[in-house]
């Protein structure tokens, strides 16, 4: 059984960045991160990425914002940092607090600027598999199995999980891998045996230690997304890696998994956009 880290995938992605920028003699790309208030997790993300983003010669800039902000105020500035040449890319922290209009701000967003995918437009362009920006996370999933070098043509995936934030949109990219896909959820009839059918797994599902080995066809990839925290305060994914380890052939850790992918792939995104948009 091969264990894949996700610090090999995203120092691999970092140093194509690093190698594709080192050499431009003009500004250099550059990522706008947006936050309201002082969230410890939003604080510990926007850490990572400005690191990340520094490892590869990528510029940051952070606008920060007061939780109480005025709506008008906080949009008419994010209009600013969305129509600034300089700005490639855009992080905002969601969710905003409630006097903010979210909605209004994802219509807002340049669809060549939403690295990570918040805008319905980009998402639409997931959905119709033609796109720009896809969601951090399920695109770090396709980053480890690529860098793996799992194929995915004709591979039965299943994901277990229908969120906008992972299941669903990971769905949509797969298929225009085409893999087969199946979606599977709270509801789904005897769950274990169609997990079992599958030659790629992916759990994201938000249960500690979930998915055992009964889930787990022999010789399966299984990649886990999730992020939970267990009744020892420790960090957990929603595969139990010992059980699940006897009869998977490539097994992501949690920690040090997917999670440790999504800021490279924001700084891929913010590398992408630079490019376009320059070329434009
Ligand atoms: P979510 O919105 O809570 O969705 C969870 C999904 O799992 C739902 O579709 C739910 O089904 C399904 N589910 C729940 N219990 C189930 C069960 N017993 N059997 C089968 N399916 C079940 O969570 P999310 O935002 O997609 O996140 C999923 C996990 O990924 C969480 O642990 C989260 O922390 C983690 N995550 C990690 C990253 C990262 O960077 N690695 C990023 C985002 C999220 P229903 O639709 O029927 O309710």
């Amino acid at each position: 059984m091969e264990i894949l880290k996700g610090s090999a995938v995203a120092k691999a992605i970092t140093e194509k960045v690093r190698e594709q920028i080192a050499d431009l003699t003009g500004r250099k790309p550059r990522l706008a991160i947006v936050r309201v208030g002082e969230e410890p997790g939003d604080l510990s993300y926007e850490a990572g990425a400005k690191k990340r983003m520094e490892k590869a010669g990528v510029e940051t800039e952070v606008h920060v914002f007061p939780r109480n902000v005025d709506n008008a105020e906080f949009l008419a500035a994010f209009e600013k940092i969305n129509g600034d040449p300089a700005v490639d890319g855009i992080l905002v922290f969601r969710p905003l607090p409630a006097q903010i209009d979210e909605k209004a701000l994802q219509e807002m967003i340049d669809i060549e600027k939403d690295v990570d995918c918040i805008s319905p437009r980009s998402m639409e362009k997931v959905f119709e598999g033609n796109y720009v920006n896809a969601p951090c996370t399920p695109q770090a999933v396709l980053e480890m199995l690529d860098h793996a070098g799992v194929s995915l043509s004709g591979k039965r995936v299943t994901v277990i999980g229908r969120s906008m934030v992972v299941g669903k949109p990971l769905a949509m990219m797969l298929l225009q891998r085409n893999a087969t896909v199946t979606i599977c959820h709270s509801r789904t009839a005897d769950l274990p045996s169609v997990c079992r059918e599958a030659d790629i797994l992916v759990a994201a599902v938000g249960r500690a230690r979930m998915i055992t080995d009964v889930y787990v066809k022999e010789g399966a990839v299984v990649i886990d997304v999730g992020i939970n925290t267990d009744e020892e305060g420790n960090l957990t994914g929603d595969v139990d890696f010992d059980s699940t380890a006897q009869k998977a052939a490539l097994l992501t850790p949690v920690p040090g998994g997917v999670g440790a992918v999504t800021t490279s792939v924001l700084l891929k995104h913010v590398t992408e956009s630079y490019f376009r948009r320059n070329a434009e």
